[in-house]
């Protein structure tokens, strides 16, 4: 059903799935620039293609509806939603004999911006496994948030402008959503101003949020891309508390690593115990790992999964599995 040329494709409808090198045809799970490239032709959900056009300007594209099944090149198609951003999707493809799930990045979680993943069942599941490693368990997301909340009120009491850096897409949205909820106002960085415009447009609300007049505002935090307090591009920040928000948060020296005040373990990738949990709910035969640590092979086989890795040829071939039994799939 599918085989491996340096990515992952679908044998049937020779399609590309989440390549960084130009394929004629393509599917793109979402807008991280290390899950796409300039196709001749993109498949992918509505929102991903706005974002998609927006990073690389008009391109043809085809909608692929969240639950919505599309019969394309031999195969029926259907997304889901991942929960990891706007528009990111996990992709069902069925053959009529069998089924594959590809997740992309996800999370199972709650977030503030993208839809909660939801995972059918399928007899071959490729899962992005990120935090495919015991150490990482993120913090309930209640208490992450406890956290960041009193830093960023303690930080405006003390007349310090509280600024928190996340990748521009995804991760800024989410946490500007959810600091305006709880009463912060927000200015954004012109990168990060630039994607929520997008978002905006998707039709998703971020409250009281505004793009950085040049100057902080009495009782606003600042959200800006990672590591841009160090090169201070913006103008007028002076007295500053800087967060990290990242699911690497988890390890002793990532504040120190990242240079910040504070790092808060928020993530928008499932951790190690949803990354099981995923597996569990999907079911499948068969697993491919994949973007994740090794030893998750191991640990699938450990809670008695058939799991091999899906990047490397010579470790799928040491984990027992040939190239013969990969065709069949
Ligand atoms: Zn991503």
């Amino acid at each position: 059903m599918f085989h491996f040329d340096r990515g992952l494709k679908l044998t049937k409808a020779d399609l590309a799935i989440d390549f960084r090198r130009r394929q004629p045809r393509a599917f793109v799970s979402h807008a991280h620039a290390d899950h796409m490239a300039r196709h001749e032709y993109a498949l992918c959900t509505p929102a991903t293609a706005e974002l998609y056009r927006f990073r690389y300007g008009p391109r043809p594209t085809r909608d692929l509806l969240y639950r919505a099944p599309v019969e394309w090149g031999g195969l029926r198609l259907t997304t889901f939603p991942a929960g990891h951003c706007l528009g990111s999707a996990m992709l069902l493809a069925e053959d009529g004999e069998q089924s594959l799930l590809y997740t992309g990045d996800f999370k199972l979680g709650e977030s503030a911006t993208a839809e909660r993943a939801e995972l059918p069942h399928a007899d071959v599941l490729v899962i992005e496994s990120t935090y495919g490693n015991p150490f990482y368990r993120h913090p309930p997301r209640q208490t992450a948030l406890d956290q960041l909340f009193t830093l960023v009120r303690q930080a405006i009491e003390r007349g310090v402008t509280p600024v928190i850096e996340a990748y521009v897409l995804g991760k800024s949205q989410e946490i500007t959503r959810l600091l305006t909820s709880a009463g912060f106002p927000v200015l954004q960085h012109p990168k990060v101003f630039e994607i929520s415009q997008v978002y905006r447009a998707c039709g998703v609300d971020l409250g009281d949020c505004h793009l950085y007049p040049g100057h902080p505002l009495p009782g606003h935090a600042v959200v800006v891309p990672p590591r841009m307090h160090r090169s201070g591009q913006l103008p007028g920040l002076r007295k500053t508390t800087t967060f990290a928000v990242t699911g690497w948060a988890t390890h002793e020296g990532t504040r120190n690593r990242l240079g910040v005040d504070h790092a808060i373990a928020l993530s928008d990738h499932a951790d190690y115990d949803e990354l099981l949990e995923a597996v569990e709910r999907v079911s499948p035969k068969v697993v491919f790992c994949t973007h994740g640590p090794a030893s998750f092979v191991e640990c699938l086989r450990a809670a008695g999964h058939n799991a091999f890795p899906l990047d490397c040829p010579h470790k799928r071939q040491q984990a027992g599995f040939s190239a013969v039994q990969m065709r069949l799939f």
